[in-house]
């Protein structure tokens, strides 16, 4: 059946865009020494604010602000006092929650469904997780009294913007850290509505610092002599230069990177909620996910009716108007990552897959790209191997469960997995035998503040959330 839907936009009217913005060091927005640059909305092309660029004098700046914060008032600081704080933070995200979705939407392009219902609860429940942990270090597993590290130095991507503020900053300040963050260049408002935030809470100066830039900023601070731990979450190439950076100082590091997940169907799963769960895994946020499903193996009995019943539920993809709160499909975050998309399926063509996408209209205006899947995939192929990070999925086959396990850790990534089949006892089996940090069964991309995530391999080391996550910011 086909369905028609009105028009239901979220109203714009809850944020305001400033014209400009600036850094944010010790409690105040200052004035950046960089060339600053424009952040823009990524479904019209439209320019959203221009935003100061921190150079090395301001980067300078905001890790001594952070040691002194650090020194003085948040490290000698009793847990107990550290946990209101961050209570605090998580109350005033739910309180802002509209603004902030809808805010996030508009700088990134997700759909206001995603930003409303994922990103924003996520960040709220992540700095509530965290102020729980801040007065119980001690029963954390980490020793009698564990020790904060100092400063960290935090880098973080444009496709959560906030999330990822939050799963770095949440455990940081919990542990007894101060932070000098720098978001994404193509997504830093958010960022920045998180700098009002800590001021709304008064929280004390310096504890937490956003500076604003591009890569070279982002080199800048983990370079920097006077921070403890680096924090990093964007792509494996960088992740490497870091990791290069930091060897042979005492810097701590934690690398989240990219990944290229198997999300594997056997013939006794149910395959309409596979097909759900395939969607979700790879739709979700235009496939802009570290742990996205990006390859399919289906066992080959099922491959032909699991297909047929994909294209029929792709077809029903709303791809436009982030903002509206029908889209499933909103914006590609920028003109170089569709350029990125747009090239690697080019190249899933030419090397022989068969590309089908759903008739689609996109917006005239911004960046966009159709909903896709490509069949005849080898494993030798680009888009098998390569991280596309869009809306593209690339589905191969198996035939016995030895065969899948091969297949989906054949790959230089581990970030995470997903298994469906109607036996528990497969899923213990399969779960033993890959090698990803996340293994999801008979679901995909579900994300809580108490479990642990992180990768093997190129996606990284170190983990994020639960109480493992702790561990990143203590010495220990
Ligand atoms: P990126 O790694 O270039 O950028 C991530 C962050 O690192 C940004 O804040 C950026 O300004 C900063 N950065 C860039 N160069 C740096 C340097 N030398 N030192 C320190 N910080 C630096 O990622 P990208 O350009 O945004 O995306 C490129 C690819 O990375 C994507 O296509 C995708 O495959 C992957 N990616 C992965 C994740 C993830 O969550 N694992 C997130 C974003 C992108």
């Amino acid at each position: 059946m086909d369905f028609q839907y009105a028009p239901a936009p979220e109203s714009r009217d809850v944020v305001d865009i400033r014209p400009s913005y600036g850094l944010f060091i010790d409690g105040e927005f200052t004035d950046g020494h960089g060339e600053p640059f424009k952040s823009i909305d990524p479904s019209n092309e439209e320019t959203l604010a221009e935003i100061a660029c921190a150079d090395s004098a301001d980067v300078d700046r905001a890790v001594k602000a952070a040691r002194t914060a650090y020194d003085k008032v948040w490290g000698p600081m009793p847990g107990r006092e550290r946990a209101k704080y961050l209570y605090r933070i998580a109350r005033i995200v739910q309180e802002r929650a509209r603004e902030l979705a809808v805010l996030e939407s508009i700088d990134n392009g997700k759909p206001i469904r995603e930003s409303r219902d994922v990103d924003v609860p996520l960040v709220a429940a992540h700095f509530f997780y965290y102020a729980g942990w801040a007065d119980k270090l001690s029963y954390a597993g980490f020793g009698a009294d564990p020790k904060a590290l100092g400063v960290a130095g935090q880098v973080i991507p444009w496709n959560f913007p906030l999330l990822m503020l939050a799963w770095k900053i949440a455990p940081a300040l919990a542990c007894g850290n101060t932070v000098v963050l720098k978001p994404a260049e193509t997504t830093p408002l958010t960022a920045l509505a998180f700098a009002e935030i800590c001021r709304q809470a008064d929280l004390p100066p310096g504890v937490v610092n956003i500076v604003t830039g591009a890569g070279d900023t982002g080199r800048l601070l983990v370079g920097h002599d006077g921070i403890d731990k680096v924090a990093f979450t964007g792509s494996t190439d960088v992740g490497k230069q870091i990791a290069r950076g930091v060897a042979g100082t005492d810097k701590k590091v934690t690398l989240e990177l990219g990944g290229k997940a198997a999300n594997v169907i056997f013939d006794d799963a149910p395959l309409d909620q596979a097909v759900e769960g395939i969607v979700n895994g790879i739709f979700f946020n235009q496939g802009h996910v570290c742990c996205a499903g990006s390859r399919l193996l289906v066992q080959e009995s099922v491959a032909e009716e699991l297909l047929a019943r994909l294209k029929t539920r792709m077809a029903t993809l709303r791809v436009g108007d982030p903002l509206d709160k029908n889209t499933d499909i909103g914006a590609i975050n920028s003109a170089e990552q569709l350029q990125k998309i747009r090239m690697l399926s080019e190249v899933g063509e030419q090397e022989g897959a068969e590309r089908w996408s759903p008739p689609c209209e996109l917006p005239q205006r911004g960046f966009w790209f159709a909903p896709t899947v490509f069949t005849s995939v080898a494993q030798s192929h680009r888009i098998a191997r390569e991280e596309i990070f869009g809306p593209v999925l690339s589905v191969l086959t198996f035939r016995t469960p030895a065969e899948a396990v091969e297949k989906a850790n054949n790959t230089p990534y581990g970030l995470s997995a997903g298994v469906w089949t109607d036996k528990g006892s497969r899923i213990l089996w399969m779960a033993e035998r890959l090698r990803a940090g996340v293994i999801w069964a008979n679901t995909f991309n579900k994300f809580d503040p108490a479990s642990p995530f992180g990768g093997y391999k190129e996606s990284g080391y170190g983990r994020e959330g639960g109480r493992h996550g702790l561990e990143a910011y203590l010495d220990v």
